[in-house]
């Protein structure tokens, strides 16, 4: 199978903002788009995206996981970044049709189809470093993706950074291009100097997240992780482990988690670290490194608590048990 992300279906819904106004959604060509070498983002950035999925049921529908929640991130991501603001009824829209349109090829589970929308500011206008791109253009590309896990589950590695950040501190909340920019220097230097799989950015003993996924630490009954703010992705994928986690009862503490305790805790025998994001749902931490350190997380394998939550949202997504949250639109 080919690297994720790196397959895409050949059309995609497209929307560009005037000015004044949206256009009516096209489908056109998904294998370019025209923009002026001036344009906005190419310079200074003005650019959001959103990941998603959509999922084959056994009865042959397709379904959507948690679609409303990525739309109002999105808009809120181009509100954060001075975007003119999509219409959430338009994008909505624009997804489902596109999605219809290629229903034929959402794979069955463990694969999906995997939608980005992304919106990018197109004025031409290299003086406006200061000031917004009056001009944006919107798409909903789509990517069928296999089994993330396809090669087994081998836990990841992580170097504990607490000198630098992932990106500026009131951009974390925002799905946007810049902060991945930001973030490869750390991770390209973590793997080449400690084998690390991703940087764990903890900025002054703070611990966030990694360069593209959120950080839980399981103490037996319990999820720890970082408690809402600007610094960091406010992950969907995140939101449903903790909503599942509270259904079966367990203790979820949104609040700071200082490396010290981190350290500490994740020593336990049976404690477990994990990463959260659309791409792999939830992926086992094995390793944590820091100063020079290495620090075995519990059994240093994937936990059962990892394990579970992971296949209690796959169930959800895959239509295997219902549907308590509404979280799934069928298209
Ligand atoms: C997308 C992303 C996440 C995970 O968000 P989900 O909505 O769960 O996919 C976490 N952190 C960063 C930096 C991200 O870009």
């Amino acid at each position: 199978m080919a690297a994720f992300g790196s397959v895409f279906m050949p059309e995609m819904a497209l929307t560009t903002f005037d000015g004044n106004g949206w256009s009516a959604t096209e489908i056109v060509d998904a294998d370019a788009i025209s923009l002026h070498p001036g344009a906005h983002v190419l310079h200074y950035a003005s650019t959001c995206f959103e990941g998603l999925k959509a999922f084959r049921h056994d009865d042959g529908s397709i379904n959507i996981f948690r679609m409303d929640a990525n739309i109002a991130r999105m808009i809120q991501s181009s509100r954060l970044l001075s975007l003119p603001e999509p219409s959430a009824q338009q994008l909505e829209e624009m997804i489902i049709s596109i999605v219809k349109r290629f229903a034929a090829d959402v794979p069955e589970p463990p694969g999906s189809m995997y939608i980005r929308p992304t919106h990018i500011g197109t004025e031409p206008a290299i003086g406006k470093a200061a000031n917004p791109s009056l001009t944006s253009m919107l798409y909903v590309l789509l990517s069928p993706v296999g089994d993330y896990f396809s090669g087994g589950i081998r836990p990841l590695r992580l170097l504990l950074e607490q000198n630098g950040s992932r990106c500026a501190a009131h951009m974390g909340m925002i799905k946007s291009g810049g902060n991945y920019a930001s973030a490869l220097q750390p991770i390209l230097t973590a793997r080449k100097a400690v084998n690390a799989d991703q940087v764990l950015f903890c900025p002054d003993g703070d611990v966030q997240e990694t360069g593209a996924a959120n950080f839980l630490l399981i103490d037996g009954n319990e999820i720890i992780t970082k408690a809402l703010d600007s610094t960091f992705l406010h992950g969907i994928t995140r939101n449903s482990i903790l909503t599942l986690a509270r259904d079966m009862g367990m203790t979820v503490s949104e609040r700071n988690l200082s490396v010290d305790e981190l350290l500490e805790r994740a020593s336990k025998p049976h404690s477990e670290a994990a990463l959260s994001g659309t791409a792999a749902v939830l992926t086992p931490v094995g390793t944590l490194i820091e100063d020079g350190k290495e620090y075995q997380v519990g059994s240093g394998e994937q936990g059962p608590t990892t394990e579970k939550l992971r296949a209690a949202l796959n169930a959800v997504q895959w239509g295997k048990t219902p549907d308590t949250h509404d979280w799934l639109t069928r298209v």
